[in-house]
């Protein structure tokens, strides 16, 4: 095997383990500690390896805290003026997303799942 293929193999080992700490901060959602560290991890090994994650999967944490976005508990969202404004009640950090954008991103995911 050649540098070229162990390199593409471990990038995909990478990404598997990042989707999988993804899932995972997704299914502890309510253990802030456990959440939280597989979204540090995730993002971790994603930037060693120059892995994208998923815009779908971006909105669902605070890049700042890592604090995974619940609704009205973890995350304020508010639409308006064209932007979907996601507000970190944790950090206070504020991310704001064009509704266009937005609204491209959903229908990404319809056709994705
Ligand atoms: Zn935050």
């Amino acid at each position: 095997m050649g540098w070229k293929e162990r390199k593409a193999v471990r990038k995909k080992v990478a990404s598997d383990r990042v989707k999988e700490l993804l899932k995972s901060s997704e299914l502890h959602k309510n253990d802030e500690i456990l959440s939280t560290n597989s979204i540090k991890t995730a993002v971790a090994i994603s930037r060693r390896h120059k892995i994208r994650i998923s815009s779908k999967f971006k909105r669902k944490f605070c890049k700042k805290c890592f604090t995974v976005f619940i609704p009205n508990k973890t995350v304020r969202v508010r639409t308006g003026k064209g932007k979907v404004t996601f507000t970190c009640l944790n950090c206070g950090n504020i991310k704001r997303i064009p509704y266009l954008k937005e609204k491209k991103i959903q229908s990404n995911i319809k056709i994705e799942s």
